[in-house]
């Protein structure tokens, strides 16, 4: 068994967890803090472990010791937090009929725990800053500081910006793969994945995260464990589900890297109402369009009031995509972000950028506010007389002065538009906005609700 422990390790407890009486042999390993390395006095120790992977590979190391050779009984744990001198930092206990087993079974773990763990270690010295220490190899440790990390691009950027930025990235695919990479590497502070879906095999040749041996895993957690291999001076957070407007909570910037209409409009709508700009981009086959929403300077509905049919614009399922391409959209889509983080502004926040991959001939169209949006004026409310005009002749009302908020939610299902009406339009305005968040973006509410004469 293998654990990770944030109290100290009691080595007689863990021995006394071993007894067997069949055994022949007890090998106990003991790795301790020592009080130097590499010529520097060292007088503490910080070890910070990514838990997920971390567990999942120690207990495969485990195995891997079982399998190789004969053992009665293994254990190891590794500790993290604050360490001092002294404190032992792995503890293992292999018992074997024979000592040469648990010997070599004790050596082996101990190597396999050193190479493979994510495991960060930080060393405070006596006479020096405190490093983090990357372990290449038994003989063969890298220092590193936050400031080195980013030292050629803090020559270009404020990096203080980016590390106290959040930044949400929804969809992990051929977008998010590269977007989220450089997000990551540039040092935004906090990352938040959303991704309901899993790594597929035919994801592999453009979402370069992601290997053949992780087929079968969720996007946004494989995701997430990598960038934090990556760069560990930010934080991310995996979030394994479908997009929901409390994800925007706590957040200054999403991406889209999605790839359906619907969830790009519920995304954005839900981006216009809770005022968190935006970047997105769309690509079918070689043809990409990369927009920024800054929420209170005109929104993709005063262009295009519906969602678009997928069926109508082709996807990369349907028509095919190649990592090139998607990898250079997703690669702008963190240019462009990094650019609204320094910035408050960027390339696309007044136009739409459209881009041809093959020949590179681009355009951009400028982005036009139409007064009469309903979704800049953010209330959904409408005019008896204007119910029609505004979201044409196949509108329904409901009346839901009888009707339970369930009851409400459940009739919403099947229906395309409705135009919602209650007493005085309070009640209406409240559920069409609760119904908006959830991505029923053509609902809306009554004005003034029912005229009783
Ligand atoms: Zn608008």
């Amino acid at each position: 068994m293998f654990s990770i422990s944030q109290e100290v390790i009691s080595g007689s407890q863990l021995k006394s967890e071993l007894t067997d009486h069949k055994a022949g042999a007890l090998v106990i390993f003991e790795g301790m803090v020592r009080n130097h390395n590499q010529g520097l006095g060292v007088k503490s120790l910080e070890y910070q472990v990514y838990h997920e992977l971390a567990l999942k590979e120690g207990a495969k190391i485990l195995q891997e010791a079982r399998d190789k050779f004969n053992l009665h009984e293994v254990r190891a744990v590794h500790r993290e937090g604050h360490l001092s001198l002294g404190d032992v930092a792995v503890w293992i206990g292999a018992t074997a009929s024979h000592r040469d087993d648990a010997f070599k079974a004790t050596r082996f773990i101990i190597d396999e725990i050193k190479h493979r763990l994510p495991v960060w270690k930080k060393e405070h010295y006596l006479q020096a800053e405190a490093k983090w220490v990357f372990c290449k190899d038994h003989h063969h440790h890298v220092h590193f500081e936050e400031t080195d990390f980013y030292k050629k691009q803090s020559i270009v950027v404020n990096q203080n910006k980016l590390k106290e930025a959040r930044v949400l990235i929804v969809g992990l695919g051929g977008l998010g793969c590269p977007a989220s990479v450089n997000l990551a590497l540039a040092g935004v502070g906090k990352l938040r994945l959303v991704d309901y879906d899993r790594i597929s095999f035919d994801n592999l040749h453009r979402q370069f995260l992601y290997r053949p041996n992780h087929v079968g895993e969720l996007k946004s957690k494989m995701a997430s464990i990598i960038l934090k291999e990556m760069n560990p001076f930010i934080a991310v957070e995996s979030i394994e589900n479908f997009f929901h407007p409390q994800q925007l909570e706590e957040i200054d910037l999403v991406i889209d890297g999605t790839d359906n209409m619907k969830t790009k409009y519920q995304i954005h709508d839900a981006c216009l109402k809770c005022r968190v700009p935006l970047v997105s981009a769309g690509l079918f086959k070689d043809h990409a369009q990369i927009k920024t929403l800054i929420p209170g300077d005109g929104c993709w509905r005063c262009l295009e009031h519906d969602v678009p049919q997928d069926a109508l614009l082709g996807n990369c399922n349907d028509f095919g995509t190649t990592g090139a391409w998607v990898n250079t959209v997703g690669s702008l889509l963190s240019s462009e972000a990094i650019e609204f983080l320094q910035n408050g502004k960027n390339s696309t926040s007044e136009s739409v950028l459209h881009l041809n991959l093959k020949n590179f001939s681009l355009f951009k169209i400028k982005k036009a506010k139409t007064d009469h949006c309903l979704y800049c004026r953010g209330d959904f409310q409408i005019e008896e007389s204007a119910c029609e005009v505004l979201t044409g002749s196949d509108s329904e009302i409901l009346d839901i002065r009888n009707l339970t908020d369930e009851q409400v939610f459940d009739s919403i299902k099947n229906r395309d538009k409705v135009v919602l009406c209650c007493h005085r339009g309070h009640r209406s305005l409240k559920l069409a906005q609760m119904l908006r968040a959830q991505g029923h973006d053509s609902v809306y509410s009554l004005r003034g609700g029912v005229k009783t004469e």
